[in-house]
């Protein structure tokens, strides 16, 4: 409301200046003069009685739209769509797009608004047509063609959504590779589903041309390998898509198993996952060499994990060794109280215990007052796997 009270204070020297250009007669304008007070002052009144429609209508009336007060009715417009009441915000842009006297960018920068409220109102199909009209507009074409982008990734429309990115990319370099690059392995995710090979593997040739080191484009690589039941060729490609991402090892692990047991080169990869000064810090490939250990030999398989933990204690290692000693009843000399309560202790090194609530600030040591955000009394005790 604040804002609205604001803008109806900026009302009448819109109006003024529309009138100067106008060049009026003296008299007219002094007729016009006590016209702006009276319609003021009844919007005013509308306005602190939370009459907005009344408001809208007697605003329309107290300034006509012209060249030089679009930008002030623009600005309504906007704060309208800003407090969410978007019928209001769609009903007054409409209302300016339809004064005949606009220039061209004035017009498109409307337009632009429009589709703006149509895509805050969720009418995503309306704001695309809009946003496709301002496409070839002098003005407005990047933020259209953004706002575009937006939309056919929101719908999973990734050729449109690629097409977007692709001119954003070549107008200004605004769009970046990455996401051009993940857009095409969208393309190709979607060409693998249908069973359509060959476009799926044009699809990653085009990701590659624009991040050449992009790891998902070899794990999609590996599942057409694997759908032509080229095992060997997929167990590769898994292999490299982990080294390009080591995040990708645990989202392709079971079919990174099973493609090299297919192809017979199973102790190839148990030599792979063995741990690695170049791979980073992770025991996602502890846990799995783990794993395939104990299908012979889960002693070796707990002592593999043990080392892996401490290394780096998680509780999906811990987990999983509780499992393997209970699961093969294994009674190990070095598994004992004090190793499992240093296990526990590396564990909650270094986790924090209070949290501040209005921020998320969190820390070992309580604060009253918490030193990011300075709210009083806001800071709590963290519950939750490793909190209280
Ligand atoms: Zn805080």
């Amino acid at each position: 409301m604040i804002e609205i009270g604001l803008f109806f204070l900026l009302l009448p020297l819109a109006a003024w200046t529309g009138w100067m250009a106008a060049k009026g007669q003296r008299s007219r304008r002094r007729k016009q003069g006590s016209l702006l007070s009276s319609q003021y002052f009844r919007g005013l009144n509308y306005l602190l009685n939370e009459e907005s429609d009344k408001a809208i209508e007697e605003f329309v009336k107290l300034a006509e739209v012209n060249r030089n007060t679009v930008d002030t009715h623009m600005a309504l417009g906007t704060l309208f769509r800003r407090r969410g009441e978007m019928d209001k915000a769609i009903r007054y842009h409409k209302h300016i797009i339809s004064r005949p006297n606009l220039d061209d960018e004035q017009r498109e920068r409307v337009l632009f608004e429009l589709a703006m409220d149509y895509m805050r109102a969720g009418l995503l199909d309306r704001a695309e047509s809009l946003f496709l009209e301002l496409t070839d507009s002098d003005f407005m074409a990047g933020r259209a063609r953004r706002h575009l982008l937006d939309i056919y990734q929101q719908e999973k429309d990734w050729l449109k959504a690629v097409e977007q990115a692709q001119s954003l990319h070549l107008r200004d370099g605004t769009a970046d590779v990455g996401l051009i690059a993940q857009l095409y392995c969208e393309l190709a995710d979607e060409a693998l589903i249908r069973d359509d090979l060959e476009s799926a593997t044009q699809h990653l040739r085009q990701a590659r041309r624009y991040l050449p080191g992009i790891g998902r484009a070899r794990l999609i690589e590996g599942r057409i390998a694997q759908n032509s039941l080229d095992f060997s060729l997929a167990a590769d490609c898994f292999r490299e898509a982990c080294e390009r991402d080591p995040d990708l090892l645990v989202l392709c692990a079971s079919e990174l198993v099973e493609c090299h047991r297919q192809s017979g080169r199973m102790p190839e990869l148990m030599e792979w996952l063995r741990p690695d000064s170049s791979r980073p810090d992770s025991n996602a490939s502890v846990l799995l060499l783990a794993r395939l250990t104990a299908e012979s030999d889960p002693e070796r398989a707990a002592h593999l994990l043990l080392e892996g933990l401490e290394k780096r204690c998680t509780v999906r290692g811990l987990e999983y060794l509780m499992e393997l000693l209970n699961t093969h009843e294994l009674g190990l000399s070095d598994v004992g109280p004090q190793l499992i309560r240093d296990l526990m202790q590396r564990l909650m090194q270094g986790q924090p215990v209070y949290r501040c609530e209005q921020c998320g600030f969190s820390g070992t040591t309580h604060h009253w007052m918490c030193p990011s955000c300075r709210s009083c009394n806001s800071t709590r005790v963290i519950r939750g796997v490793l909190g209280e």
